[in-house]
């Protein structure tokens, strides 16, 4: 299946393809396929470059760890000071997915580090956790220029390292922090809002591994009139563990 029908597909958005003399030449062809239809989610073609394909075998850390730091599979490497594979117990129990590396995590090769690692790491400690016992990584492994929100093509091509990175730790819960996590991890349309997607458990793959979504940390930090959802979601994940251990 082509990348972009597979992707459309994962999104819930109806595919269609034209039948063969459709299209008038392949200028038409080229205008159709960037055309949003105006009541219709936001979507970009996007092609899957990623040098992981999602059905290889899981790979062991320090082969995935080596993939990563050489992955050219997107621009992004162009301008990252390196990739950030994310850290913590390779065993845990709690998962926690961000985004992508903002400047600090770039310059450090560390995830969640500068303000809202602070955060995060409060969050955690809230719930009793130290950050060394979680493990976390996030959608993408290297820096968007400028903090800007991932392409969906990234997102995709950046995909089979962090099932890898699943596979491998098996949590039993998943803490997906922030829009853009949420969305990729659990195959939501792009507009998308967090507040329609925290407060219930989700299940994420054929394993159906619980995934409660948080707001991002960056987010209470601009608005911390949120954090008693927070704090709300962060202990619906704690019940959810202890339910299924
Ligand atoms: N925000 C994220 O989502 N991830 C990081 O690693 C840092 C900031």
């Amino acid at each position: 299946m082509p990348a972009r029908e597979e992707y459309l597909k994962a999104l819930g958005i109806p595919y269609w393809q034209a039948k063969p003399g459709w299209f008038a030449n392949d200028h038409s062809k080229a205008q159709l396929d960037k055309m949003v239809m105006p009541d219709e989610p936001r979507t970009e073609v996007v092609q899957n470059t990623s040098p992981l394909k999602s059905e290889t075998t899981v790979l062991d850390w320090p082969s995935l760890r080596a993939k990563v730091s050489q992955c050219t599979g997107c621009q992004l490497h162009e301008t990252r000071t390196q990739a950030v594979f994310g850290e913590g117990n390779e065993k845990a129990d709690w998962m926690i997915i961000g985004e992508a590396p903002g400047y600090d995590e770039d310059k450090q090769g560390e995830p969640f580090v500068g303000r809202a690692g602070l955060l995060l790491n409060e969050m955690l400690c809230a719930l009793g956790l130290q950050r060394e016992a979680v493990f976390i990584a996030n959608i993408l492994k290297c820096r968007p220029p400028n903090n800007r929100n991932p392409s969906a093509q990234e997102a995709l091509c950046c995909e089979p390292y962090l099932q890898q990175q699943i596979a491998l730790v098996k949590p039993k819960i998943i803490l997906s922090v922030g829009r853009v996590s949420a969305i990729n991890l659990l195959k939501q349309p792009l507009d998308t809002k967090v507040g329609s997607l925290r407060g219930k458990v989700h299940y994420y793959g054929e394993q159906a591994i619980p995934v409660v979504v948080v707001y991002h940390p960056a987010y209470l930090l601009r608005s911390p009139r949120e954090k008693a959802k927070a704090w709300q979601d962060l202990l619906l994940a704690k019940q959810t563990l202890r339910a299924n251990l």
